[in-house]
């Protein structure tokens, strides 16, 4: 997987401050045992941003947040776009972070993909087109909060499934 390392596209929760707790709307189901609204904390995430029952998350009834992996996106708000702020100690910031989270998960997605695939040989004549996009989302996910909000995501998963899916067809070939 080309760079990464550097790019971290696998969690790093002790850099975060616990986003994926925070951010989205949990409905009670068989991956979660509550009901949580969106940009609330789980009651289960204690104040220095760790999971209360981390150990035990299957038999509470929380197999979803086992199952769960935001790529990396959640160390990167954290860190790089707020500058190792969090939502608890600014809450000023928080719902800017919120939704800056959800555009990083998405964008983070594609690099795992991108990079899966270019860790695949026979990409062929598509090698240079998928570390172009690799490169440019990369670059894109180095954003600020405003321009990361300002991203046109639709037309960046849709030129990155087309890519991804000729590649598939190559490889099938
Ligand atoms: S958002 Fe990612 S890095 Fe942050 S706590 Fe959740 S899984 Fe860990
Ligand atoms: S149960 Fe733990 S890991 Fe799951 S959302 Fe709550 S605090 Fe996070």
């Amino acid at each position: 997987m080309p760079d990464a390392p550097r790019l971290e596209l696998k969690p790093d929760c002790e850099r975060c401050c616990g986003l994926c707790c925070v951010a989205p709307a949990f409905a009670r189901s068989s991956d979660f045992a509550i009901n949580k609204p969106a940009g609330k904390p789980c009651l289960k995430l204690t104040t220095d941003f760790r999971c209360s029952i981390h150990e035990r998350l299957r038999p509470e009834g929380f197999p979803g947040c086992i199952a769960y992996d935001c790529f990396g996106a959640g160390q990167k708000v954290t860190q790089l776009t707020f500058g190792g702020e969090t939502w608890r100690s600014s809450p000023g910031i928080a719902g800017q972070m919120f939704d800056v989270f959800g555009v990083m998960q998405q964008l983070h997605s594609m690099l795992r993909y991108l990079a899966e695939a270019l860790e695949m040989e026979p990409a062929g004549t598509l090698s240079a087109e998928l570390q172009g996009r690799f490169d440019e989302i990369r670059a894109l996910s180095e954003g600020t909060a405003e321009e990361l909000m300002a991203l046109d995501l639709r037309a960046l998963r849709h030129g990155t499934d087309d890519l991804l899916l000729r590649f598939s067809e190559l490889v099938r070939r």
